[in-house]
């Protein structure tokens, strides 16, 4: 069973999806990781995102893994490297649109989801999760903010993140970009504290008798 909970970037998706899963004992996935991750990889090579030819080239030669530690972390193995706090740097910030835009990468990681989530009950966060890569989960939902309570968030992390271009890249693409499913509970997170969101999303996820066990 797949809860997908898609939405922009610092739409609060991350901390609401590890506290949901935590909460009623399923298992996080975060699939922005996974897409972090090959860019990461890309660029260690020297690889121009743009070039989807070249791209191409590398994710063939590319061995990529994910599934659960024993504590059931979600971890991402790419050529035999466990990245963590890479995933984060300004450089992947910066292409990790570029780099999702293109099909080949989609297909990869939409099948190394699929697989993550066989036989288990996932939390798992994206982009298209809702949308292209679970789209027959009823369990659709869809976080927003305003843009200014976005930039604010993703400013208190720390991080130099241009996330306008981001979401404008990530929804103008040609495959699978970021939209809300016709069927997706959205909700609107800028006035609501970390709990009130998770609340919320239990709250409907009760009503389908899913809760803690
Ligand atoms: O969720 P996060 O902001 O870490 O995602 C990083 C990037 O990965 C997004 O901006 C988007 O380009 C890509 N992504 C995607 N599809 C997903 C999850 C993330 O294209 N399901």
């Amino acid at each position: 069973m797949v809860i997908a909970i898609d939405g922009p970037a610092a739409s609060g998706k991350s901390s609401v999806a590890r506290r949901l899963a935590r909460k009623i004992g399923f298992d996080y996935v975060n699939s922005g990781a996974m897409y972090r991750a090959v860019t990461w990889e890309l660029l260690r090579e020297g690889i121009d995102p743009a070039r989807s030819e070249s791209v191409e080239a590398a994710l063939a030669r590319m061995s990529l893994d994910c599934g659960f530690s024993g504590e059931g972390e979600f971890f991402i193995r790419v050529n035999s490297e466990l990245p963590e706090v890479e995933l984060r740097e300004s450089s992947v910030n910066s292409q990790v649109s570029e780099v999702s835009a293109i099909p080949a990468v989609r297909r990869l990681i939409g099948s190394r989801l699929h697989a993550v989530a066989a036989g288990r009950r996932v939390v798992m966060e994206g982009r298209d999760i809702g949308t292209a890569v679970f789209p027959e989960t009823p369990h659709k939902f869809y976080l927003d903010a305003t843009p200014e309570v976005r930039r604010r968030r993703r400013a208190a992390e720390g991080h130099n993140d241009s996330i306008e271009k981001r979401d404008r890249i990530d929804s103008t693409r040609r495959h699978a970009p970021l939209a809300v499913a016709p069927d997706a509970n959205v909700i609107d997170t800028s006035h609501l504290t970390l709990e009130g969101v998770v609340e919320a999303i239990t709250g409907i996820l009760r009503h389908r008798g899913i809760g803690p066990a």
